[in-house]
């Protein structure tokens, strides 16, 4: 049976110049080497994704942008389409991120856009879902996470659907050292799964990847990752050190 790949990726948000990306790369690909068994993904910003996309030569690495527009071009000022990181080297790209939710309004019908838009361009996008905490103090998770997920996946098609990624990454947890419990993320991932396979397709739901992010440190990697339904880590504050995401890479 096809087995789900792990996926580690890094999201540096507003982090690192050129040079100080490329450094990174660089050790990290000296220090860690070819990756087989599972996937890494660096999310840079914007400005050093040709830089890295350079010097990203070791197997099992792969480019995400942090972001897209909907749109395939025109007068947007500021803004970076989904053609544009195809052609500088990207792979994937980070749709709906809480802080694209919370501090910019993107909204879930932006984000179901953002999502198609990245398909049409070749791109995978990775899907972020999450709850705030007074909608998990409200015991609204599940349907916070359901009308996200529901949204975002109106319209793809069954491969599409296989492709996507989805990270599930309570807001309460993003930068605050606040994770979740092994136990909390297991059981909004198994929902997650559930609802997916009722939306698009048991298979489809079997081979979807479901990544965990929020305060993903060396300590808690391990913990999570054992959990049958979490597929892989996304990884802010963590993966800005070459030490700390060198081990979150190696979780066993
Ligand atoms: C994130 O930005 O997606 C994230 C999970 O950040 P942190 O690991 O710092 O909580």
């Amino acid at each position: 049976m096809e087995k789900r790949i792990p996926l580690i990726a890094a999201n540096w948000k507003m982090h690192k110049t050129v040079g100080e990306s490329v450094a990174f790369i660089e050790e990290l690909q000296r220090e860690v080497g070819a990756v087989t068994d599972r996937e890494v993904v660096i999310a840079p910003p914007f400005t050093a994704l040709a830089a890295v996309r350079r010097v990203m030569t070791a197997p099992g690495y792969r480019l995400a942008s942090q972001n897209c527009h909907q749109e395939a071009k025109g007068a947007f000022t500021g803004e970076v389409s989904g053609g544009m990181l195809k052609d500088v080297g990207c792979e994937y790209v980070i749709v709906g991120h809480s802080e694209r939710r919370h501090v910019f309004g993107e909204t879930n019908e932006t984000i179901r856009l953002k999502v198609a838009a990245a398909f049409a361009c070749g791109l995978v996008p990775i899907l972020c879902v999450g709850e705030v905490l007074a909608e998990r103090e409200s015991n609204r998770t599940f349907k916070v996470v359901d009308e996200q997920v529901q949204s975002a996946v109106l319209g793809l098609t069954p491969q599409q659907a296989r492709e996507l990624v989805i990270a599930y990454e309570p807001v309460w947890a993003i930068g605050t050292g606040k994770t979740a419990t092994p136990d909390q993320a297991q059981e909004v991932h198994a929902f997650i799964r559930e609802r997916y396979a009722a939306l698009c397709d048991k298979t489809v739901a079997n081979l979807t990847r479901i990544l965990y992010g929020g305060s993903v440190k060396p300590d808690n990697v391990d913990s999570l990752m054992a959990q049958p339904d979490v597929d892989g880590l996304l990884v802010g504050g963590a993966s800005l050190e070459v030490g700390s995401f060198k081990r979150i890479i190696r979780f066993v």
